[in-house]
């Protein structure tokens, strides 16, 4: 070459060498490709040019242009390979300096097979004509060729068709924007709801295009969305992602119409592409869906690849709450005899998270020690821990039906799900014997099953109350105890048999007394000190007044136990 076109602001490089062509004066358009590559042999490639490092060795002398210059500004290799790995963009670099065809988009992750590219070059009517009042001549601008982008960043305009085939004839051309192929027959215009969209994706695939941002891991890209998704409750700190909603929403943001136009269609079954992009896999998709799930999180495209997205205080803060909440619901379910899949399941995590979180733990849950031989002649329904368990278990699910005696075991399952699924596995027949099903929730209440299952809980309450630190039987510290003071006493009428009983244990105040000195009496003896009528009324935290009205009882208590004369004598 004895002249090289001086490429324009944001010409394709393609572009430059159609220019090249058109003055060059050569008859034959082979002779054009032996000027510019040395070659016969070479393909004319709009988005991936190769043979560029023989492209700079024909250069005009003096010409100071780099392979890398042109890479990075005059072909589409920073939108199309903005999110591979270093290893792989280095690949295609060389193959662009020195292999010789087509660079393969699909092998190298580039674009999916359910990406179809452009198949005419783009032009921006505005574009064309300031062009050619700039630098008199129009030329094929690199951001309008972007399978994807449908309107010009610049003049906020729909993007039209040339009559120019990026793929056709055999390629041995290099052909300009000229007057005759740049026609609009007809004039395009796009609602503006789509517009709008249209114009966010032009202006973000600018940014990469003008950027030479490092090149990042798939993990990077992994981490920064993670991050987003969390904070916008699309996901956990334990990596589990809210695939449905994301979706939903994502396609609520986007509309379908959009979201087919840039080839970007969610499936109806699976998550699609979109799940794949947000899951741990290595696989790298075409640039746009990464800008689509950018813009979408409300990442700047600078920050996504500049900024180690983290999460602030504030956030951090509900994080470690969300977690240690999430670890004690672990510890409760390993220690239940559910299997690991069972509680991956309940946790809507993996087994592999919940087995590495056993270990971070440090959890010595039922099956290790079962593993460990504990049970290994046994099992485990056999063993005094499973029926301890079953005890607990039964008692707590009776406990939450007194509890909210207006839900159905439907809805308590929902809260108390490793329980369930506890009694579900090892103890199914009772549970479905006290499983309650309410068909309309209103007035549906059936008392005296309520009042059966009831009565067990009440005298167990009242035992537990008359063995521990006295304290008052009365129907409210009944109610309290089994957490249902707002219903119980009022719907006595309605529990015969709880009724009786409670009524048949309620104390008067004297009997409350008369009971909490006699357990002061057994206090004071046990813990050795002396019995005299003030280390009593404290102990009992009676108050002196009261003793009077009862000192009766407790002299006559005291002389059973042989403590007459101490008590005489004050
Ligand atoms: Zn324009």
């Amino acid at each position: 070459m004895n002249f090289f076109p001086t490429p324009y602001p944001d010409e394709i490089l393609y572009s430059t060498l159609a220019r090249y062509c058109m003055r060059s004066g050569n008859i034959k358009e082979i002779h054009n490709f032996e000027d510019l590559f040395g070659t016969r042999n070479c393909i004319a490639t709009m988005e991936l040019p190769t043979q560029l490092d023989a492209l700079i060795e024909n250069m005009p002398a003096n010409s100071k242009y780099t392979a890398e210059y042109f890479i990075y500004k005059h072909t589409l290799f920073p939108f199309l390979a903005a999110f591979i790995p270093e290893e792989r963009a280095n690949k295609i670099i060389k193959t662009m300096r020195n292999g010789e065809g087509a660079v393969s988009y699909m092998s190298l992750g580039l674009v999916t097979s359910s990406v179809t590219l452009n198949r005419y070059f783009r032009f921006c009517p505005e574009c064309f004509k300031e062009d050619i009042e700039r630098f008199g001549e129009p030329y094929w601008h690199r951001s309008h060729q972007i399978t994807g982008v449908f309107v010009c960043a610049k003049h906020k305009i729909p993007l039209y068709n040339s009559t120019e085939l990026i793929r056709g004839g055999n390629r041995q051309r290099f052909i300009s924007a000229t007057h005759a192929n740049c026609i609009v027959e007809k004039e395009i215009s796009f609602p503006s709801d789509l517009m709008e969209k249209m114009l966010w994706m032009a202006e973000d695939a600018e940014i990469l295009l003008n950027n030479h941002f490092e090149f990042k891991e798939p993990d990077w890209f992994k981490n920064q969305f993670r991050v987003k998704l969390i904070e916008k409750g699309y996901a956990r700190m334990n990596n589990y992602i809210h695939q449905k909603k994301l979706k939903e929403d994502f396609i609520e943001f986007y509309g379908y119409e959009y979201l087919k136009l840039v080839q970007s269609s969610l499936p109806d079954k699976s998550g699609g592409w979109l799940s794949d992009m947000v899951r741990k896999n290595d696989r790298t998709t075409y640039a746009i869906r990464y800008l689509l799930l950018t813009r979408f999180l409300e990442i700047p495209v600078v920050e996504l690849f500049n900024t180690k997205l983290g999460f602030n205080d504030e956030n951090e803060s509900n994080i470690d709450a969300y977690q240690e909440l999430w670890d004690q619901r672990l510890i409760e379910l390993s220690q239940s005899g559910l299997s690991i899949r069972e509680i991956a399941d309940i946790l809507k995590s993996s087994t592999k998270t919940i087995r590495k979180a056993i270990d971070r733990l440090g959890i010595e849950p039922f099956w290790k020690f079962n593993g460990g031989g504990k049970y290994i002649y046994k099992k485990y329904t056999d063993t005094e821990e499973f029926k301890i368990k079953r005890e607990e278990y039964r008692k707590k699910w009776l406990e939450l039906h007194a509890q909210y005696p207006d839900r159905s075991s439907n809805q308590i399952r929902r809260n108390n799900d490793g329980l369930y699924s506890w009694l579900k596995k090892y103890d199914s027949e009772w549970l479905e014997q006290n499983y309650r099903r309410i068909k309309t929730t209103v007035n549906t209440v059936d008392w005296s099953k309520r009042d059966v299952e009831l009565l067990p809980l009440v005298k167990e309450v009242v035992k537990e109350m008359k063995e521990s630190k006295p304290e008052r039987i009365t129907w409210t510290t009944i109610g309290s105890k089994l957490g249902i003071s707002g219903w119980l006493s009022k719907r006595k009428e309605k529990l015969p048999l709880t009724k009786a009983y409670i009524e048949s244990e309620l104390e008067s105040l004297e009997e409350y007394h008369i009971r909490k000195i006699k357990w002061a009496i057994e206090e004071l003896e046990s813990q050795g000190k002396e019995i005299t009528l003030w280390n009593l009324a404290e102990t009992a935290g009676v108050k002196p007044r009261y003793m009077k009205v009862i000192s009766k009882e407790i002299r006559n208590t005291l002389r059973e136990k042989g403590y007459d004369f101490i008590f005489n004598n004050k």
